[in-house]
């Protein structure tokens, strides 16, 4: 077991907390706070047992110092300014004096927060890396700001990056905040032992990146259901004419061989609706096989029925990804009936993993009918697939 926030004393302490505020962001403007309300528990906590609070995440990926304009945590530090009572310092630097003299200063119950960690990602137009390929240097210089580490953020715990692994590995004392303890906690519960039927539900348009978790759902699963861009390359696997949908081609026999070990549990879509472009136009529909000049955007009416059926009495369902391109209206409905379907499953443990789909399901009204949400999509990928994840491993043990 790794130690807990509430195993360790944090008061007068100056306690590094990497919190996940990779929020989607736009022109400055939040569209899905999820991720910083997720945060406030332990943020709470800490104020109230007098710590000195430092905070800090990354935001999206930095590739130049044009990137860093868009992608500064000021419009994060002021969202979060406005839900908590204790005044919050925002240093727009990721190391170096001025930093180093705000955190000395801060009083118990004051919070500092300091810009994007992946800043460090881009030094004078050049890519270094520091933050992403955790560099020795970087985690223990942060970890020499402070004298505890906190880690409560589920969405990058799957990667070893300087401000979680870094830190953890050069500092004295280190824990799980709230959330991240939560995340592990519902996620054992729900898919190391799955009560069954065990419904699986992938979707989403990271095709390489998601494809691996079929492996392991092959023999934890009894159904798996594909749906989303991801459907494509399954299909066109199978011999189909998939048109102009997304495919990954390099993934196609990977897909042949799961579909070959699939025993009927893999479940793919047998309709499909489709647009010439990629644009939020009226659908056309087709079967499995779609005409050469479309792509497929969404799952049609009949795979909807079918998607119904299979879910119809499952115990356990993890969903992974939406339907389609939820996001167009024209697209939306494979997407919504099916976290509609998820949701009136009376007394299963139902989770969903990925920002997407978290966002689809917040969108359409139903944050309060899962019985997990998780902030991470692909941590709680990984953590599905049986992987360690090195943000929590690198956490001190009770
Ligand atoms: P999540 O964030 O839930 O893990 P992904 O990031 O993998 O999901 O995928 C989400 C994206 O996939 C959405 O932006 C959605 O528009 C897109 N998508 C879903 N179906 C399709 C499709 N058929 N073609 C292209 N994009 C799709
Ligand atoms: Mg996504």
């Amino acid at each position: 077991m790794k130690k807990s926030l509430k195993d360790i004393s944090v008061k007068n302490k100056i306690v590094l907390v990497r919190v996940d505020f990779n929020v989607p962001i736009k022109d400055g403007v939040i569209s899905d706070e999820n991720r910083i309300n997720a945060a406030l528990p332990t943020i709470e906590y800490l104020v109230a047992n007098d710590a000195k609070i430092v905070l800090f995440s990354h935001l999206g990926r930095i590739k130049s110092e044009d990137d860093k304009k868009s992608k500064s945590l000021e419009p994060i530090a002021k969202a979060l300014q406005s839900k908590i009572k204790q005044p919050l310092v925002f240093i727009p630097e990721t190391r170096g004096k001025k930093l180093e003299d705000a955190i000395k200063s801060l009083k118990p119950k004051e919070i500092l927060i300091f810009e994007n960690t992946r800043f460090e990602d881009v030094i004078n137009n050049e890519v270094v890396k520091n933050e992403s390929k955790n560099n020795p240097e970087l985690g223990k210089y942060w970890a020499s700001l402070g004298d505890v580490f906190v880690n409560d953020a589920f969405g990058t715990a799957h990667r070893a990056h300087a401000s979680n692994v870094g830190i953890a590995t050069n500092i004295k004392e280190s824990c799980l905040g709230f959330l991240v303890e939560r995340e592990v906690e519902m996620l054992t519960k729900g898919v190391q032992n799955p009560e069954k039927p065990f419904v699986a539900i992938i979707g989403g348009a990271k095709v390489s990146d998601k494809i691996a978790v079929i492996d392991n759902l092959l023999t934890k699963a009894d159904k798996i259901i594909i749906g989303g861009g991801m459907a494509y390359t399954f299909l066109k696997a199978q011999g189909h004419k998939i048109g102009k949908s997304l495919c990954e081609e390099d993934k196609l026999e990977l897909a042949k061989n799961y579909l070959s070990r699939s025993n009927g549990k893999i479940i793919l879509p047998i309709d499909s609706a489709n647009a010439e472009e990629f644009a939020d136009v009226k659908p056309t529909y087709s079967g499995v096989d779609l005409p050469d000049d479309v792509m497929g955007l969404d799952i049609g009416p009949k795979s909807v029925e079918l998607f119904e059926s299979v879910l119809k009495g499952a115990k356990t369902v993890a969903w992974n990804g939406p339907m389609g391109v939820f996001e167009f209206k024209n697209f939306k409905n494979g997407t919504e009936k099916v976290c509609e379907a998820i949701a009136s499953i009376k007394g299963a443990f139902t989770l969903i993993g990925g920002g997407d789909s978290a966002a689809a399901a917040i969108q359409m009204g139903f944050q309060n009918k899962f019985t997990h949400i998780s902030t991470g999509g692909g941590a709680s990928l990984e953590f599905m697939e049986g992987k360690k994840l090195p943000g929590i491993e690198c956490i001190s043990d009770k």
